[in-house]
């Protein structure tokens, strides 16, 4: 069969191509740049200023993004948001606030129960707690690797296996190491992924030295490889760093001397501290205490100028945070505003309902009124069908003119709400009831026959006969004549016809002397 996959909007297309394609992706969100008002381009935005170091425009970006996307539903679209502004919170050194962005992903990701969104929340999420709480970082990577595992997301289960081998280097679990590491290899593209291949064969070595395998030997010539100068920089470094961990320290020098070249022509590169300080314990070893010292000397000066720039990243973190909070105050002010409109819309279409069921209403007996009855009837005729009659039914109270005539109109009124209540009361649910003019009432009744219809109306007389009519005034008794008919035999139904018949039938009772139904022509 010829599937073809969901076409993905264009937005969607730009977000796929951020990593592999940003000038795409950019080209994508061209139009909505002008202006603020999407906030799906806004996410990605956001994150290709992330990605060129915009640090603070990133932040600001997203937050306003979100602040949009956070008054609509929850979609996908603010948990990439979320997750955004988690990764650059983490950057800015709050990881106190990643991990609740983090964690706010995670609900949303289950809440539109969107399985790729759950599983990078909850691995970013474990990531960002491997050192402050590595149990629980543990499990959320975990989670996210069943995940990945029942999505059939091959890089996604490699990443997540090249972690969990992390925690149990750390734990010092070889065996798991080596459970870890095999799966991560089993990635059928790991080739094309050097950066993380050179991290889970480190670990791989590392677990394979200390249970005394001879397959050591592998993981460490793969190693070299990854250490030639061919290979990626970053790629080249973690793979000598690896390979010194288990070397003599002539070796030791052999292999990091290059490597922190290498890394200073990466700019200020993490490990290069890491580099210094493992040749100065290397030169140490061998007895050359100058190099040693220059050595440890560069580890001190690195380490120094990092936490400057730390501190540095610090300040600008602050002012974002501060150009952040201006932000929310203005994203409340809008959502109480939004708040406040919902209310009174909700006010409004209360009122709107009410006004309608006032002009369907009549105001002495509460029941539908005229004009709405012969909306609703010539709406009912025109539905039925012979198999499937509209049944009506018109109500007369006898001799109504003597009643007000005696007791006056007021006591009328009452007997007409009285008689309205008792019509209400024999009504089955989807039946119409109403006052059709004076002392006249209608009952209407979708899919029945006039037979049937006749049957409540021989309940309401019966009513009528019990209804403590001497309560009110001791001689008081009221009566009802009953005309019933239906669409039946009509094609096509109208609906003043079936009034006509009913009221014909109607003056037949009255004819022959009142209080009484007549269902048949
Ligand atoms: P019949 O048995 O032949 O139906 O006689 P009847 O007296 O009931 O019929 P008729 O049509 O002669 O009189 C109806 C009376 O109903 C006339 C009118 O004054 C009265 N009426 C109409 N609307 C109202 C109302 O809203 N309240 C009161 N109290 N009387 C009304
Ligand atoms: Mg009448
Ligand atoms: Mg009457």
């Amino acid at each position: 069969m010829d599937t073809a996959p969901p076409a993905l909007s264009p937005l969607d297309t730009a977000w796929e191509a951020r990593d592999a394609q940003p000038s795409l992706t950019r080209a994508l969100i061209q139009p909505e740049l002008g202006g603020p008002d999407d906030p799906q381009a806004g996410v990605i935005a956001a994150y290709l200023l992330w990605r060129d170091g915009a640090l603070p425009d990133a932040v600001e970006r997203v937050t306003l993004s979100l602040n949009r996307l956070r008054l609509g539903p929850p979609s996908v679209w603010t948990g990439r948001g979320l997750n955004i502004l988690a990764a650059l919170q983490s950057q800015l050194n709050r990881p106190d606030l990643a991990v609740s962005l983090y964690q706010e992903q995670v609900d949303l990701a289950r809440h539109i129960r969107d399985p790729e969104l759950s599983a990078t929340a909850l691995h970013d999420l474990g990531v960002e707690l491997r050192f402050s709480d590595p149990e629980r970082a543990r499990q959320h990577i975990t989670e996210a690797l069943l995940i990945f595992q029942g999505m059939d997301y091959a890089h996604g289960v490699a990443v997540a296996h090249a972690n969990l081998a992390d925690f149990a280097q750390r734990a010092g679990d070889h065996h798991a190491t080596l459970h870890h590491t095999a799966q991560a290899m089993a990635f059928p593209f790991m080739d094309q992924q050097p950066t993380l291949e050179v991290e889970v064969q480190a670990a791989r070595l590392h677990a394979l030295i200390a249970l005394n395998d001879p397959a050591a030997a592998d993981a460490r010539a793969r190693l070299e490889q990854f250490s030639g100068s061919h290979t990626n920089p970053e790629v080249q470094i973690t793979a000598r760093l690896a390979l010194a961990r288990h070397a003599p320290p002539d070796r030791i020098v052999t292999l990091l001397t290059p490597a922190v070249d290498t890394a200073r022509l990466l700019g200020e590169h993490v490990n290069l501290p890491v580099l210094h300080e493992e040749l100065s314990a290397a030169h140490a070893a061998l007895g050359d205490h100058a190099a040693a010292h220059h050595h440890l000397s560069e580890t001190l000066r690195l380490e120094r100028s990092r936490h400057a720039a730390e501190r540095r990243q610090n300040l600008q973190s602050f002012e974002v945070l501060h150009r952040i909070q201006a932000l929310q105050e203005i994203a409340e002010q809008e959502r109480h505003r939004n708040d406040e409109l919902n209310v009174h819309l909700q006010e409004l279409r209360a009122l709107n309902r009410r006004i309608r069921e006032l002009s369907r209403t009549d105001h002495l007996t509460q029941l539908t009124n005229r004009e709405h009855l012969f909306h609703e009837g010539e709406r009912l005729a025109a539905a039925s069908s012979p198999p499937r009659p509209l049944a009506a039914a018109i109500i007369d109270i006898d001799h109504f003119k003597r009643i007000n005539d005696t007791w006056g109109h007021q006591l009328g009124d009452t007997v007409l709400q009285h008689t309205a209540q008792l019509i209400r009361s024999v009504a089955r649910p989807g039946d119409v009831t109403a006052r059709y003019g004076g002392e006249e009432f209608m009952i209407l009744r979708p899919d029945a026959s006039a037979a049937d219809l006749a049957l409540t109306c021989q309940e309401l007389q019966r009513r009528m006969h019990a209804h403590p009519w001497q309560d009110i005034i001791p001689d008081l008794r009221v009566t009802l004549s009953i005309g019933v008919a239906d669409t039946a035999r009509a094609d096509p139904p109208d609906f003043d016809a079936l009034v006509a018949e009913a009221d014909r039938r109607l003056y037949t009772v009255k004819n022959a002397g009142r209080d009484h139904i007549r269902a048949e022509a």
